[in-house]
């Protein structure tokens, strides 16, 4: 007999969650996640290496990343009274911000979106509201502007360019949302290097905070997210983040990858090129129409009811992507594959051609 009545131990938001499924990879080729597919040379490894020799391991790592921080904020060129907030990835950012709100606060998004914001304001136990995008995932200004009125949402998050559709939404609707909006704005820029420097980096005032992540950059194993914004915001963040949240390893690995930043830059030019043939090449199938996309990855819609058995197909024959027709709506019949490397792409496309 248990000695606890878990319906009761629990707030009733934990227990109605299902947890974050991240399908078991192993053994495919990995097309599912946003990661970026390159690794290092050994000579980079090598010096990494050298650098991380030196951590110390047995003392805490410096609690505000200082040297971190000045490195982020040269590279993203901001002013002095923009303040940064590390978060142990941008997943951790989303948490912090939701948890610094009061109970019965909004939380407004698209539909679809990342799925974090509404994962984390259901167990938060806070309110939260999709608006739906339109038929070409545009922002709905006139729905997003009547929840707005509706709600007054504590915080609005914006994933620019957005996850799963992987377009940037129009730049006016983006600051008539600004405009209207009584609480914050999180403009999400997880995409950032593959947007061809769309952001809004350089707006960032009042309201407005924009988060960004190394993951899909290419260093997702290091779990490093960060926000700008404006001091006041940012400096109540810090009292609710725990005190060590970026581990030391981290701390140093990224100021040395981001010393390397030109690494990062061939593979995203890779990338990008990648994405363009393998936009092309989706769209020569008869049955597959790929939308045009700003990421690292290529929303596509498959032929009517086929899309989970298409996915099944093409995860027998060893490739692993991202089947998002479950989540209905808009997505429905839609499949999501990250761009890989040339070989990676042609095994996708190999494996598409022979599912349906
Ligand atoms: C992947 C992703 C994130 C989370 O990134 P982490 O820094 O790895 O936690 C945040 N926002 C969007 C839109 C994403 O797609």
């Amino acid at each position: 007999m248990s000695k606890f009545n878990l319906q009761t131990l629990f707030r009733p938001e934990v227990l109605a969650l299902s947890a974050y499924h991240v399908a078991n990879a192993q053994g495919f080729i990995k097309l599912d996640a946003m990661e970026n597919p390159y690794t290092w040379s050994d000579e980079i490894k090598q010096t990494w290496l050298a650098e991380l020799k030196d951590c110390a391991l047995n003392r805490y790592p410096d609690p505000e990343a200082r040297e971190l921080v000045a490195t982020l904020k040269m590279l993203n060129q901001l002013p002095d009274e923009i303040d940064l907030l590390l978060g142990n990835g941008s997943d951790e950012i989303i948490q912090l911000l939701l948890m610094a709100l009061p109970s019965n606060s909004h939380v407004l998004s698209t539909t679809p979106s990342f799925v974090m914001y509404k994962q984390i304001s259901d167990y938060l136990g806070l309110n939260y509201h999709g608006v739906s995008l339109t038929d070409n995932f545009e922002l709905d200004l006139s729905a997003m502007l009547a929840a707005i009125e509706q709600y007054n949402p504590a915080i609005i998050f914006l994933a620019y360019p957005n996850n799963p559709t992987g377009n940037l939404f129009n730049v006016d609707s983006i600051n008539a949302i600004i405009d209207a909006a009584n609480g914050l704005v999180i403009i999400d820029e997880a995409y950032e290097p593959f947007a061809n420097n769309a952001s809004f980096m350089h707006n960032i005032m009042n309201n407005v905070l924009v988060m960004r992540t190394v993951s899909k950059l290419g260093l997702a194993g290091l779990r490093l997210g960060y926000i700008a914004g404006e001091h006041k915001i940012i400096e109540q963040l810090h009292k609710i983040r725990l005190p060590y949240n970026i581990n030391v390893l981290t701390q140093t690995t990224v100021q040395f990858a981001l010393k390397h930043k030109k690494i990062f830059d061939e593979q995203t030019t890779a990338i990008c090129n990648e994405r363009a043939l393998m936009f092309n090449a989706l769209n020569s199938l008869n049955g597959i129409t790929a939308y045009e996309s700003a990421a690292n990855f290529i929303l596509f819609k498959t032929p009517e009811n086929q899309a989970t058995q298409i996915f099944e197909a093409i995860k027998a024959q060893g490739v692993l992507i991202k089947n998002v027709h479950p989540q209905g709506g808009l997505l429905t019949d839609c499949l999501r594959v990250t761009v890989g490397t040339p070989d990676e792409n042609q095994a996708f496309l190999q494996a598409l051609k022979s599912a349906f």
